[in-house]
């Protein structure tokens, strides 16, 4: 986080924390100075995600019309879609329904699926979230993106990167020629870390809720059976790798999880914070890296993103 942005959300949180002790004192109103007010006014101070533009590859397929949950572009061989299970989940989330060539597997998705919305392993968890972020995507997907843990949009909506660092994800996926249901997209932690005493903010999650969810997302890896894990930011490569020598090191270098290829890479929400050009074109160099060893077609176009003219 830069410098300016770290003493702005200090000064948000602290405004917030200030202004709850007021209410539940009673307070119900407070003086602002009408030049205050004015400047409240303002739009926001903050980076538009459009400012961020991962270039977006169009491919004839891509660009095609299609209504449908099936991969528009580079995946295995086709295959067959099953109908899907009804889903039993108590909650309605807004996921893609769960589709497979092999019923058998979407089945045993959809039980993992169950157990994961009714967990209450992490009490304080199951009693702050608004919903368990399970996962997206398609469960044939040869790319699973591995992210932290949901935010405020997420257990909202009950689905893994829809909030701005979630938009850029989308846009990195595009860039790549894909959509976000031709991968599967999950976190470590499957609940919104909970921030007792603050109405706003995130925080990472500690080691025992890593340790406590990390068996679901291992589960989700051993059923989808990716030829490629990215996993982003530092938490999602710890969380998959145990301790390693940091994200700055390890990024645009092949590990192995348990069999599987993984690539580490920095976080979109980094990207958010760090404009440079140098660094966003590592993250997409990262990709390039992915789409090598998965065989896609990459254009001349699609090579060059992000190099100085
Ligand atoms: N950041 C993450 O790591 N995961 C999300 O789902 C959203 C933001």
């Amino acid at each position: 986080m830069s410098v300016m942005s770290a003493a702005y959300h200090e000064l948000l949180d602290a405004t917030i924390q200030h202004l709850e002790s007021l209410k539940s004192r009673g307070v119900r109103h407070v003086a602002v100075a009408p030049e205050t007010l004015r400047a409240l006014a303002q739009p926001p101070a903050k980076f538009p995600i459009s400012d961020f533009r991962f270039p977006i590859e169009k491919t004839s397929a891509a660009s095609a019309p299609v209504a449908n949950t099936e991969p528009t572009i580079y995946m295995p061989p086709k295959k067959t879609i099953a109908p899907a299970p009804k889903p039993q989940a108590p909650v309605a989330q807004p996921q893609t329904p769960i589709t497979s060539s092999s019923p058998k597997k979407a089945a045993a998705f959809t039980a993992l699926r169950e157990r994961a919305l009714a967990c209450v392993k992490c009490p304080h968890l199951a009693s702050s979230r608004t919903t368990v972020v399970f996962g997206v995507g398609n469960i044939d997907a040869q790319i699973m993106f591995v992210g932290e843990a949901p935010g405020a949009d997420e257990d909202e909506q009950g689905e893994p990167f829809v909030g701005r660092a979630g938009q850029l994800l989308t846009k990195i996926i595009q860039a790549a020629g894909l959509e976000r249901k031709d991968v599967y997209i999950a976190n470590i932690l499957k609940c919104r870390p909970d921030t007792p005493g603050q109405s706003a903010g995130n925080r990472p999650p500690t080691p025992e809720e890593r340790a406590t969810c990390i068996p679901y997302l291992q589960e989700q890896i051993d059923l989808i059976k990716p030829a490629a894990i990215v996993a982003l930011g530092a938490t999602a490569v710890d969380g998959l790798l145990g301790k390693t020598l940091g994200i700055t090191k390890l990024r645009g270098n092949w590990q192995t999880y348990r069999g599987t290829p993984l690539m580490p890479t920095y976080h979109p929400a980094y990207l958010l914070r760090n404009q440079a050009m140098s660094e966003k074109r590592k993250v997409w160099e990262d990709i390039l890296k992915v789409m090598e060893k998965l065989e896609m077609p990459i254009s001349e176009k699609q090579r060059n993103f992000f190099l100085k003219a």
